[in-house]
C-alpha cells in the first residue's frame, strides 16, 4: 500500500519534469482563462452591419476567431468620440453600441453571453462559451450626469475609461490640454460613484494628474485597460514606470495594448509622421462617398497603404512589454488589453487578431514563466481585480 501511494505521487512529478514545451502548452490551453480587456468591434457592428458570427479576412474579432484563440472573456469598448459626434449625440451613440453587444449575445447564444460579474465570466467559460462585457471609452459619454452613469451600469457596463483622447468637463486626457490639473471635484465624485456601483475605474488615456487623482480617490484597485510601457515606447498613451508601480501598489493591473505604434518606438515615430495625413485622406473619401456601400472597404485600403510605412514589429515586442511589467511590479499586475478593432489594423506580426492569443502563451513558456504566472497574465488578474471591485461596492 505504502509503495503504491509513493508511486502514485512520484509518477506525475516525474512526468511534469519531463514535460516538453509543446505538451505544457497543450495542457495549459485545456483550461486557461483568456481575457482581453479591450476590443472595439461594436462600432463596426453598428456602422457597417459587421456580423460577428462569421469569419472575416479583415478586422480583428469575430466568433470563429475568438474560438480559435481560446478566448474566455472580451470587454467590448464603446466609443462616442468627440471628434466624430456632437455632444448631444454621445449618449445615444453609447446606447446604440450597448444594444449591439446585447443583440450579438441574443443572436449567438451558443457562443456568447453578456457577463455582469467575475462569477459570470467563470460560469460562461465553464459552459464552453465566450463572456462578453461592456465598457464605456470616455467619461464624456455620461454627459456630466451621474444618473446616466448609473444607467450604464444597469445596462451592463463594468468599466469606464475616465477620458478618451480629449479632455472632458471633469478629467484631463494624456493627449489634450490640462484644464483641471487632474480630476475636478465632480470627477472625483464620478470615481466614488463608480466605486459604489462596482464599476472598474480605467485610467488608460488619462493625464498624469488624472491618474494621480484617480489612484488617490478610488477605494478599489484601478485598471489601465489598454496601455503599454512608456519606458519601451515613449508615447503619451503609455504608462511610466512610476505610474505602473503606483497602479500595482493599489492592486491594479495594466493590460498591454498591441497597437504597434504603442509597442515600438520606431513605429510610433513613423505613425506620428503620417497619422494626420492618413486621417484627412480617409475623412475626404468618406465624405465624398457617403452613400457608397464600399466606403468602409476603401477606408481599410487606405489604412493598409499607410500601415506599410511602419517598420516590422512582431509578437515578441508585446511580450517584452509584459516582461517589463513583471520585472517592475510582478506578474499580478499585467494582462492583455489588445485594442483590436481600434488600431486601424496596426497589430504585430504573429498577433494579428483574436485567434492569436495562444502565441502569447507559447512566448511566455519560452521565456521561462511559471504556469501560475501565465494564468494570471492571460486572464486571472482581471478576474481578481473585478472581484475586488465588486466586493468594494456598496
Ligand atoms: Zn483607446
Amino acid at each position: 500500500m505504502v509503495r503504491c501511494a509513493w508511486l502514485v505521487c512520484l509518477v506525475p512529478a516525474t512526468l511534469l519534469a519531463q514535460e516538453g514545451a509543446g505538451a505544457r502548452f497543450e495542457r495549459l490551453m485545456t483550461d486557461l482563462m483568456v481575457v482581453d480587456t479591450h476590443v472595439d468591434t461594436p462600432w463596426y457592428v453598428v456602422d457597417e452591419g459587421y456580423d460577428v458570427g462569421v469569419r472575416h479576412d479583415y478586422y480583428e474579432a469575430d466568433i470563429p476567431r475568438l474560438r480559435e484563440g481560446h478566448a474566455g472573456a472580451v470587454f467590448f469598448g464603446l466609443m462616442a468620440t468627440p471628434e466624430s459626434y456632437a455632444p448631444h449625440a454621445w449618449v445615444e451613440r453609447t446606447l446604440d453600441l450597448i444594444d449591439s453587444v446585447h443583440e450579438m449575445a441574443r443572436r449567438y447564444p451558443d457562443d456568447l453571453e453578456v457577463a455582469l460579474t467575475s462569477g459570470d465570466i467563470r460560469r460562461i467559460r465553464s459552459q464552453g462559451r465566450v463572456a462578453v462585457l461592456l465598457s464605456v471609452e470616455g467619461g464624456h459619454q455620461i454627459d456630466d450626469n451621474l444618473r446616466i452613469l448609473r444607467n450604464y451600469y444597469r445596462l451592463g457596463v463594468r468599466y469606464m475609461t475616465l477620458t478618451h483622447f480629449k479632455t472632458n468637463n471633469w478629467a484631463d486626457s494624456s493627449t489634450d490640454a490640462v484644464v483641471h490639473g487632474g480630476l475636478s471635484p465632480f470627477g472625483r465624485e464620478v470615481v466614488r460613484e463608480m466605486n459604489r456601483l462596482g464599476m472598474m475605474v480605467d485610467i488608460s488615456h488619462v493625464s498624469p494628474g488624472t491618474f494621480d487623482d484617480a489612484i488617490e480617490t478610488s477605494r478599489a484597485p484601478v485598471i489601465a485597460s489598454h496601455s503599454s510601457v512608456r519606458a519601451l515606447c515613449d508615447t503619451p498613451r503609455n504608462m511610466t514606470d512610476d505610474e505602473i508601480r503606483k497602479l500595482a501598489a493599489k492592486g491594479g493591473v495594466i493590460f498591454i495594448n498591441f497597437n504597434v505604434a504603442y509597442l515600438d518606438q520606431k513605429a510610433w515615430d513613423a505613425f506620428r509622421s503620417f497619422r494626420d495625413e492618413r486621417d484627412r485622406e480617409i475623412a475626404a473619401m468618406m465624405a465624398a462617398r457617403k452613400d457608397d456601400p464600399r466606403r468602409f472597404e476603401l477606408k481599410r485600403a487606405i489604412q493598409r497603404r499607410y500601415r506599410q510605412r511602419l517598420p516590422p514589429v512582431d509578437s515578441k515586442t508585446a511580450l517584452r512589454h509584459i516582461d517589463h511589467v513583471v520585472r517592475l511590479a510582478g506578474a499580478d499586475h499585467v494582462g492583455i488589453g489588445s485594442d483590436f478593432d481600434g488600431i486601424s489594423g496596426m497589430a504585430p506580426a504573429g498577433l494579428e487578431d483574436v485567434s492569436k492569443y495562444p502565441a502569447l502563451v507559447r512566448g511566455m513558456i519560452e521565456m521561462g514563466y511559471s504556469d501560475g504566472d501565465i494564468r494570471k497574465i492571460m486572464g486571472e488578474n482581471l478576474l481578481r481585480v473585478m472581484k475586488q471591485v465588486e466586493e468594494a461596492a456598496q
